[in-house]
C-alpha cells in the first residue's frame, strides 16, 4: 500500500514541489496551505508522515505539533524550518517532531528523511504491538502497561498477541482454542478461561480503562480504548 503523506506548507511553489517528488516516489499526498486545516488533516489519522512548515497563516508549524502531539497522535512529523537556529529546532523536538530540515533543501535530503522516517514506524510496526498504554515487543516478548513490565508466561502471551492483533473483535473460546491452542474447543474450555483470568490479572487488575471484556455466552473481546481514554491513560502513566 503507498505511504500517505500529509504536507502541511503555505508558499504553494514549495508544496507543490514537494508534492510532485514524493508522488514520483510512488507517496501519495495531500496539501494543506494554513495550520488550522492542516492540524484538521492530521487528526484525521489518514497519514504515515507528516511535513510540517513552521511558518504558516493560523495556527504556525509549532502549535500543529504541538496539538496532534496532545491529541494523542503519533504521526511522524518532519519539520521544515526557514531558520537554521539551534532554538527553533529545539522548540520543534520539544513539542514532538521527529526530524527538521532547514530551508532551502535538495529534494533528495528530504527524500532520505522522508524514507528514514516511514521506515523507523514500519520496523516498530512489525515488532511491537501498541494499543492504548498496552505495548507488546514481539522480539523480546515484553509486555509494558502504563510503564510498567508485566512478566508473562509463553501461552498468556500466545493470548495477548491475538487479541492485540484483533482489537474489538467477539472472539469465541472456539476461535481462541483453534488459533492459540491449535487444539480442540471440548477439551480447552476451562483452560481458556482459566488463561483469560490469568491474563486479566497481570494486564487489566490495577489499570484502567480494562481492556479484555466479556461477551456473555459467546466469548471475549479486547477493547482498544478511543483517543480520549488512550490519552488519559498516558498522562496518568507519566
Ligand atoms: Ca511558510
Amino acid at each position: 500500500m503507498a505511504m500517505r503523506v500529509l504536507v502541511i506548507e503555505d508558499e504553494q511553489k514549495m508544496a507543490d514541489l514537494i508534492k510532485r517528488g514524493l508522488e514520483e516516489e510512488g507517496m501519495e499526498v495531500e496539501v494543506s496551505y494554513d495550520g488550522d486545516s492542516g492540524l484538521n488533516a492530521g487528526k484525521s489519522g489518514n497519514f504515515d508522515l507528516i511535513v510540517l512548515d513552521l511558518g504558516l497563516p493560523g495556527k504556525d508549524g509549532l502549535e500543529v505539533s504541538r496539538e496532534l502531539r496532545e491529541a494523542g497522535h503519533k504521526t511522524p512529523i518532519l519539520i521544515l524550518t526557514a531558520q537554521d537556529s539551534t532554538e527553533m529546532k529545539v522548540k520543534g523536538f520539544d513539542t514532538g517532531a521527529d526530524d527538521y530540515l532547514t530551508k532551502p533543501f535538495a529534494f533528495a535530503e528530504l527524500l532520505a528523511r522522508v524514507r528514514a522516517l516511514l521506515r523507523r514506524t514500519q520496523d516498530e510496526d512489525s515488532t511491537r504491538l501498541q494499543i492504548g498504554d498496552l505495548s507488546l515487543n514481539l522480539i523480546n516478548r515484553r509486555a509494558i502497561r502504563a510503564g510498567v513490565e508485566v512478566k508473562l508466561t509463553g501461552k498468556e502471551f500466545e493470548l495477548l498477541e491475538f487479541f492485540m492483533r484483533h482489537p474489538n473483535e467477539i472472539l469465541s473460546r472456539e476461535i481462541l482454542s483453534d488459533k492459540v491452542w491449535g487444539g480442540t474447543f471440548d477439551n480447552l474450555t476451562n483452560v481458556i478461561d482459566v488463561y483469560i483470568n490469568y491474563l486479566r490479572n497481570k494486564i487489566d487488575r490495577q489499570f484502567e480503562p480494562k481492556l479484555i471484556h466479556t461477551v456473555r455466552g459467546v466469548g471475549y473481546t479486547f477493547k482498544a480504548p478511543s483517543s480520549e481514554s488512550r490519552m488519559i491513560a498516558e498522562t496518568k502513566a507519566s
